[in-house]
């Protein structure tokens, strides 16, 4: 099976047997800028393989994690 895209994943793309689920998770993170360090706290939908626990992020959730370090950063300027 293949060139089956939906936005998601059918099966794992790191043991290619697992299903992926879908779950909203809190992800925290810190970065290092020329402004100092920011903490972020963003909410996405990260994909779980039930089987071998691969982590699967998508551009979606990618672009959102970008832009909650963004707005950190921006509010690390307006002080
Ligand atoms: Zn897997």
């Amino acid at each position: 099976m293949t060139g089956i895209e939906r936005g998601g994943w059918d099966s794992c793309d790191y043991c290619r047997r697992g299903q992926v689920v879908i779950q909203q998770t809190e992800l925290r993170f810190r970065r290092v800028t020329d402004r100092g360090v920011i903490q972020c706290q963003v909410s996405v939908p990260v994909g779980y393989c039930d089987q071998c626990g691969f982590r699967h992020v998508d551009a979606a959730a990618d672009a959102a994690i970008e832009a909650a370090a963004r707005r950190a950063y921006e509010e690390l300027g307006a002080k």
